[in-house]
């Protein structure tokens, strides 16, 4: 399957002669042979079109928990891939070699929707995620995807940064069974200065994804040194959490490594990683975990009623599990958030890079 253009809906012509993108806030307004911010998105023949439809950067089997997400499958195998582009700036970003990408060849691995559904399940996963890049700019591709995998029993991942215009997102999310959003802090100043873009469409598309859609949804912020990591801030940030999406949605704390425009910062410290979580708690966040670092206790889940270990984790490993058949806390019985398969299903995997054909 070679590289394919694609028609998309989401654009309208404007008086000037260019045409508007309506896909994302950004609303890139595009002369002919112009391609959006994004990079896949550009106008062709009058109408904007996505150029990388059934291309990607590569395939992997990864366990879940590395999205992150715990409260979805927790341990299945999860058939991970992305393509080129972003349509966020961010300093940091820790994939800048295929979102900033300029060069379709990075497009090395071709497959049409139903190949990837049966490559999932042939490798025994439970999903396919996609993960790398934003998603939400080859909607066409992940939306075919999602329904190729449905198909077949298998469930679809959006690791995305919820930059979305309302009408697309409707679209979007109604072919994604979970999501993690990343929530890359709580200031406009943040989101301005360091991604390009704006705080409150990404969180009108996380009341929109957990009130209005049945997708699972857990957030991610990456803390960054000095920029997004001060108490204040993150008690903010977790009382909006509680209160507008309410205390069962879990948050991912993770930590930031110098990168792409932002090697002057150092590190995010571990002690911030479980500062933030202890945050999240005391705010009325049921389940708050930290990332990328070793932190076993941070990396569990516990029961909110009778503080119980219900799922054990190493890094991404799977150990203890405490969850009956029906996802309910085995000592007290109160139900964990979430979807759960069987417990023989938690066997933790190790990423796998393979070929899909
Ligand atoms: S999806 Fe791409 S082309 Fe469309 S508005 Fe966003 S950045 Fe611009």
């Amino acid at each position: 399957m070679s590289q394919t253009i694609v028609a998309t809906r989401y654009w309208h012509q404007l008086d000037d002669g260019q045409v508007q993108c309506d896909l994302c806030p950004r609303h890139c307004h595009l002369q002919e042979g112009q391609r959006g911010l994004c990079y896949v998105r550009q106008r062709l023949d009058g109408q904007v079109k996505l150029v990388s439809y059934g291309r990607s950067t590569g395939f992997c089997v990864d366990p879940i928990e590395k999205k992150p997400l715990n409260h979805f499958y927790p341990g299945s195998g999860v058939l991970s891939f992305g393509t080129a582009g972003c349509n966020l700036a961010c300093k940091f970003c820790q994939n800048w070699d295929t979102t900033k990408s300029r060069e379709m060849d990075i497009l090395a691995d071709a497959a049409s929707p139903e190949q990837l559904a049966r490559a999932a399940r042939d490798a025994g996963c439970r999903s396919v995620a996609f993960t790398y890049n934003d998603p939400i700019i080859f909607m066409e591709y992940a939306v075919d995807v999602a329904a190729a995998c449905r198909e077949l029993d298998i469930r679809t991942v959006a690791v995305t940064a919820g930059y979305i215009d309302p009408e697309p997102r409707a679209d979007f999310f109604s072919a994604i069974d979970a999501a993690n959003v990343d929530l890359k802090a709580f200031t406009d100043r943040f989101y301005y200065k360091i991604c390009g873009a704006h705080l409150n469409p990404v969180l009108e598309t996380l009341e929109y994804i957990h009130h209005e859609t049945d997708t699972w949804l857990e957030l991610t912020t990456l803390l960054i040194p000095g920029e997004n990591d001060s108490d204040a801030e993150l008690e903010q940030m977790t009382r909006w959490v509680v209160e507008r999406l309410g205390p069962d949605v879990p948050m991912h704390f993770t930590a930031f490594h110098p990168d792409w425009k932002m090697r002057d910062h150092q590190r995010t410290p571990a002690a911030t990683l479980g500062r933030a979580r202890r945050i999240a708690l005391d705010t009325g966040v049921r389940h708050a975990y930290t990332g990328n670092v070793r932190d076993p206790e941070g990396g569990s889940t516990y029961c909110h009623q009778c503080g119980e270990l219900l799922i054990e984790r190493d890094w991404h490993r799977i150990g203890g599990w405490g969850l009956d058949t029906k996802g309910c806390c085995a000592n007290c019985g109160t139900r964990l958030a979430g979807h759960f398969g069987a417990a023989a299903e938690h066997a933790a995997s190790t990423p796998v890079r393979i070929r899909v054909s």
